[in-house]
Parts: structure tokens; C-alpha cells; sequence
């Protein structure tokens, strides 16, 4: 699978994109990363990619110039990158779906992902004739898009067969069924000591017992109701 990443900080990726799961996953060709720098498809001196708001108003917003040839530039991209079921065109923002582990599971059977990333007061809304859909990482309002990218490619990428050491990790996490929370966890020590008090691990976990540990287990795990996605 392949993740596309336009922005103007290409920097912001080095280092998550090169330590643990993701690290692996691009070594073994699970996935791929192409960062692609907005200020590249620029054409003024000053590689200019903002400019103030029609009708007025604070910062300064996206141009969609650089950002429609930095799609253009990507050969996946086909008019408007709409269309094609084994392809998505996210733009982050804040007024988006919200990302959850559901719409990461349907996400993690594509071929190609590009991301792009906002920045300023955000991105002219003419991009949306170009995008199959706003993601928002959640009810809060970030400096840049980068980090819901990095969000949205290490939650499709856990899912990936392969992935992960032990392929059973990704089936009982919180949130792989809907609405269901993982046990708690714990390893050693068995009693551990801070400020004169004993915090214990649960008898039943180290009883070897493996069906009442099977129970325990099934007990504490969490049900919630599931946090519905934007629309
Ligand atoms: N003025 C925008 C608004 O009120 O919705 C916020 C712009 S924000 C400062 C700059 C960029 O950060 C956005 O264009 C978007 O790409 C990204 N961003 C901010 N919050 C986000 C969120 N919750 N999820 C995903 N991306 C977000």
C-alpha cells in the first residue's frame, strides 16, 4: 500500500516514519511513504503557497494552484483522483468525518492513500472538486495536518497483514470489534512498591489457570457505545 503526503514540512516525518511497526513495514514493502513537498510546485522566488482570505479576515489560507499540481504530479491521481474504488484523496481538516478504527479497517484495503495536509487558516474550499473526502482526527483544532496524517497511516498500517509481530495483536485491541475495549493489562513485577504501598497483580492471571484467565479477562474488557463518525 501506498501513503502520498503533501506538506510544507517534510521534516515533520522522519523520525515517526523511521522507528518501530512503520519502520518495519516499509523495510519488508508492506507500505510505502512518498512525501511530496508543496513548495515544490510553487513558481514564484519566494515559493509561495498562501495568500490572505477573500472577504477578509485573520491568517491566511492555502493557494489551490501548488496544491492541484501537487496532485497533478502524483500519476495515481486521475481526474480529480475520484473514482477509483482502490484509491482515496483525503484532505485533513478539522470540519471533517472523524477517523476511527472502522473507517481504518475499510481504508486498509486500498492500494494508494494521498494525504494533504493543511496549514494557516486552512485550504481554499476548491479543493473539495478534487478530494473523495475531509478527515478530522478528532474535536480539536491542530497547527498542521501532518499529525493526522501520521495517525491515519500508523492505524491503517497495524491492520496490514504482516504488520505486526503477532498477527493476533491487531484482533483483540480496543475498538476491533465496535464498542469494546481491551482488558487490562499487566507484566512483571508481581507486586510492585512506591511510597510504602503494594500494588498487586490480579491473582487470577498468574493462577495458569487459562479459562478463568479467558473469563477475567472477557469481564473486564470494556463496552462502550462506539463514538459514530462525522458524517
Ligand atoms: N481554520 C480551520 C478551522 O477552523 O477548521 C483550522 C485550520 S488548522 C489551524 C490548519 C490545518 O490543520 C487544517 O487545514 C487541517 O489540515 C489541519 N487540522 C487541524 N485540526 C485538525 C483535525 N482535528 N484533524 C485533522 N486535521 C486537522
Amino acid at each position: 500500500m501506498t501513503f502520498h503526503i503533501i506538506t510544507i514540512f517534510p521534516k515533520i516525518f522522519d523520525s515517526y516514519f523511521n522507528e518501530s511497526i512503520l519502520k518495519r513495514a516499509r523495510t519488508n514493502k508492506l507500505i510505502d511513504i512518498k512525501i511530496h513537498n508543496l513548495r515544490d510546485w510553487t513558481t514564484d522566488r519566494h515559493k509561495t503557497v498562501d495568500d490572505t482570505p477573500f472577504g477578509g479576515g485573520a491568517g491566511m489560507v492555502m493557494k489551490i494552484e501548488p496544491l492541484y499540481k501537487a496532485l497533478q504530479s502524483i500519476p495515481l491521481f486521475n481526474k480529480g483522483g475520484k473514482g477509483n474504488l482502490k484509491t482515496k484523496t483525503i484532505l485533513l481538516s478539522a470540519k471533517g468525518k472523524t477517523w476511527n478504527q472502522k473507517l481504518a479497517k475499510s481504508h486498509s484495503k486500498l492500494n494508494d492513500i494521498i494525504l494533504i495536509c493543511g496549514r494557516y487558516e486552512g485550504v481554499d474550499e476548491r479543493i473539495t472538486k478534487f478530494i473523495d473526502e475531509e478527515i478530522s482526527i478528532g474535536d480539536y483544532v491542530l497547527t498542521g495536518g501532518e499529525i493526522g496524517a501520521m495517525a491515519i497511516i500508523d492505524s491503517i498500517t497495524r491492520l496490514l497483514p504482516g504488520a505486526l509481530g503477532n498477527a493476533d495483536s491487531a484482533k483483540n485491541e480496543s475498538h476491533s470489534v465496535p464498542g469494546v475495549l481491551e482488558h487490562p493489562q499487566y507484566t512483571r513485577p508481581e507486586i510492585f512498591t512506591a511510597s510504602g504501598k503494594s500494588y498487586r497483580v490480579p491473582k487470577v492471571l498468574i493462577s495458569g489457570n487459562h479459562k478463568k484467565i479467558a473469563d477475567w479477562r472477557a469481564k473486564k474488557s470494556k463496552h462502550i457505545r462506539p463514538s459514530s463518525s462525522r458524517a
